[in-house]
């Protein structure tokens, strides 16, 4: 397997000369950064456990809090209720609503249950959920790009359900109902890969000239950020891994990405998930994680494919990161409060 970087044909004969000479390396393991944890996913994380401590289990979580397998089973076994349904939720107990945000309908639910609830909804899809009642009371119509039925997605419509719009394809923008002078305005889920959002936005842009954009970019700096660098160091592998679970957006986006460059990529949640198979006549291997990954099933995978493989690892930063989320504060009350008493 190689792409047209990578010396196509003398790969395999590499790997044979290479086999059985220890002071070389058979394989180069290039490490993505940045990669995995975003702040939001981190904030959404440390709500749960810090709810853990505060109020013990059970504990109620609506939604995946992020969308990775490995966090939310590790929850279930500390004592976690996940659900998709505030009925779920007995009354009077804690809920924290997930990193991808919530619609006034799962609050007010939420509410009527008498249940305290922690918000981990990432600030940055907070900031969508605010453009979103803003342009709608001041009477526009939103075009929402992303994928329908995406949790976030779900939770921003829910802000403004008559006056947005999903567009997902740019084929969708054919069948859009506005006139030309239409009030409308875009905005976008926060995970879309860059270059589809783009397709998309232009479409509009071709068909509703005059549309208002959103005041900043609504795509958020973390998937921007990874996205940027699978772009820039797909190419000099032969094949990618990325770290993450299916139902992860950005995870999704990022193999995308690297598959749009010519770069056969697969998405796994852990090590367990690898086909060895897949790296016949592989010489550079790029390994990168999506927002919602654990470090340690990045490093799982990095340390076994070296010790197979006879492999070296290269770290390769693309972009620097230092994002950091405040914890809610309904979460910093319920801990002063506990200090306070102890
Ligand atoms: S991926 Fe972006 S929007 Fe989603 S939780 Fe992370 S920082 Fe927030």
């Amino acid at each position: 397997m190689t792409n047209e970087r990578n010396e196509p044909n003398d790969t395999q004969s590499f790997l044979d000369t290479r086999r059985g000479s220890p002071e070389t390396s058979l394989m180069r393991i290039l490490l993505a950064n940045p990669r995995g944890f975003c702040a939001g996913v981190n904030m959404a994380i440390q709500c749960v456990e810090e709810a853990l401590k505060l109020v013990g289990s059970p504990l109620y979580v609506y939604h995946e809090i992020v969308h990775n397998r490995h966090v939310v089973e590790q929850f279930v076994k500390e004592g976690v209720i996940f659900v998709d349904d505030i009925g779920e939720v007995p009354p009077n107990q804690t809920v924290i609503f997930s990193a991808h945000g919530v619609s006034p309908a799962v609050r007010n639910s939420a509410k009527e249950r008498g249940c305290t609830m922690i918000d981990a909804t990432c600030p940055l899809v907070t900031k969508v959920h605010m453009e979103a009642i803003r342009y709608a009371r001041q009477g526009y119509n939103i075009l929402l790009v992303g994928h329908a039925g995406h949790d976030e997605v779900v939770g921003t419509v829910g802000e403004a359900p008559g006056a947005i719009t999903i567009v997902e394809s740019p084929e969708d923008v054919d069948r859009l109902p506005f006139d030309s002078d239409a009030r409308l305005v875009y905005l976008t889920q926060t995970t879309l890969s860059m270059d589809d959002a783009n397709k998309i936005i232009d479409a509009i842009k071709r068909r509703y000239p005059d549309i208002k954009a959103p005041p900043s970019e609504d795509i958020c700096y973390a998937t921007t950020n990874r996205q940027h660098a699978v772009r820039e160091l797909a190419t000099q592998a032969d094949l990618v891994l990325v770290v993450g679970s299916k139902n992860s957006s950005n995870s999704v986006r990022l193999t995308e990405i690297s598959e749009n460059t010519g770069t056969p990529a697969y998405l796994v949640d852990d090590n367990s998930e690898i086909d060895h198979d897949w790296f016949e006549g592989v010489r550079t291997v790029l390994v990168t994680a999506g927002a919602s990954a654990p470090e340690h099933l990045v490093q799982q995978i990095v340390n076994d494919l070296a010790e197979r493989y006879d492999g070296e690892i290269e770290d390769r930063h693309v972009i620097g990161e230092d994002m950091h989320f405040e914890l809610p504060i309904s979460v910093r009350v319920m801990r002063e409060r506990e200090e306070v008493s102890s």
